[in-house]
């Protein structure tokens, strides 16, 4: 028996960061896992990954949707998303996540409070949204049609650091983001953020700090992978600070199992451009989450976030049987027909 890992605070996060021990790791990584696997048993609860519009106002330093690049832009119709969202509930999945580039129009609004709306009277999937920054008046909009779920990763939680990723105007606000996070909160969604592993610049201090801020901030949902740098964008050529952002990443998942809980922790499919069975580990070290693209074959090849993106050549049906294989290879299963909604987020209601 190996003694029981404590992680508690910033001085057991930076150790276990760096240490570079392998029995440690796997420790860590085995402790993880037994603690997801207390409250959810061996389940893995899949969110069906709806890239419904590729259209951004914005120009993030390192994305590849990023305003300023030349891309076929494209944003799904009503029917398409009705028809990956019956995919999801025909195949078991419970929820899905309508995800685009930062759109901040009417039309764009009415647009998601109508196919939201529709969505959750035909089929009751739980919804997680991931649209960027919005209003207040239009979020409280969004989970009035139903949307209960909102993914905004803050990248990380250092101001500097967020300043030297983003363009230097009101458009990329550091404490815009973090309002929206706070008023996503009062609105009553369950709250997820999240940041990139091995950006430019970042060091092991500003990890454990983030791990810190996910805590302070008592979120429900952690969506956090390895930063993948892209050519064509203006943060290509700045070489990150810490090395291997694979390995470093499934520690922050362990990590944030052991320091957070009870929070449901994304695997995702980042994960797949360093290794191909890491969203497998991600799931063995902490993470319990799937969230499998289902945008249309021939739209994913226009949302390139980072490059390398897997699964753009799939169908969504070829995605549902390849991610249940590398489950039953990890002696997990498929929360079929569960919303699998944010424990901690029942928890705090009820305090
Ligand atoms: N526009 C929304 C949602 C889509 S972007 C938003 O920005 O919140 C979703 C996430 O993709 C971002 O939060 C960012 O963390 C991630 N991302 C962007 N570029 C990336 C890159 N080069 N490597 C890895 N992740 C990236
Ligand atoms: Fe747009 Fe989101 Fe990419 Fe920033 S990260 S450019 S907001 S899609």
């Amino acid at each position: 028996m190996t003694k029981e890992i404590c992680i508690s605070n910033k001085k057991d996060i930076l150790y276990f960061l760096k240490t570079k021990s392998k029995k440690r790791i796997q420790n860590l990584f085995v402790e993880a896992n037994t603690l997801s696997e207390k409250y959810r048993k061996n389940k893995v609860h899949f969110r069906g990954l709806i890239e419904f519009s590729n259209v951004c106002e914005k120009n993030c330093l390192y994305c590849g949707l990023r305003r300023d690049l030349e891309i076929d832009r494209y944003t799904m119709t009503k029917e398409e998303i009705l028809n990956a969202a019956k995919f999801c509930l025909d195949n078991g999945y419970g929820s899905l996540v309508i995800q685009s580039g930062e759109i901040n129009t009417q039309k764009n609004l009415y647009f998601l409070v109508d196919v939201i709306s529709t969505i959750k009277k035909e089929y009751n999937l739980q919804m997680t949204l991931s649209l960027g920054e919005m209003s207040k008046t239009s979020l409280q909009k969004l989970f009035d049609a139903g949307g209960r779920r909102y993914l905004l990763r803050i990248e990380t939680s250092n101001e500097k650091l967020y300043k030297k990723l983003h363009p230097n105007d009101d458009k990329h606000l550091f404490q815009n983001r973090l309002n929206t996070l706070k008023n996503l909160k009062s609105i009553g969604y369950q709250v997820g953020t999240g940041i990139m592993i091995g950006l430019p610049y970042q060091t092991y201090n500003d990890l454990a700090n983030d791990l810190l801020f996910f805590k302070e901030l008592n979120i429900d949902m952690l969506g956090m992978g390895p930063y993948v740098p892209h050519p064509k964008t203006p943060l290509y050529k700045i070489k990150p600070k810490l090395k291997d952002a694979f390995n470093l990443s499934l520690k922050m998942y362990a990590l944030a199992r052991l320091f957070l809980k009870d929070v449901n922790i994304a695997a995702p499919t980042a994960l797949q451009v360093f290794d191909k069975k890491g969203r497998e580990k991600a799931l063995t070290s902490g993470a319990n989450i799937l969230m499998p693209i289902v945008t249309p074959t021939n739209l994913r090849k226009n949302y390139l976030i980072y490059p390398d993106k897997p699964c753009i050549e799939d169908t969504k049906e070829k995605c549902f049987n390849c991610l249940n294989a590398r489950l039953r290879s990890i002696n997990k299963e498929m929360g079929k027909n569960e919303f699998g909604d944010s424990i901690h987020y029942f928890k705090r209601q009820k305090k």
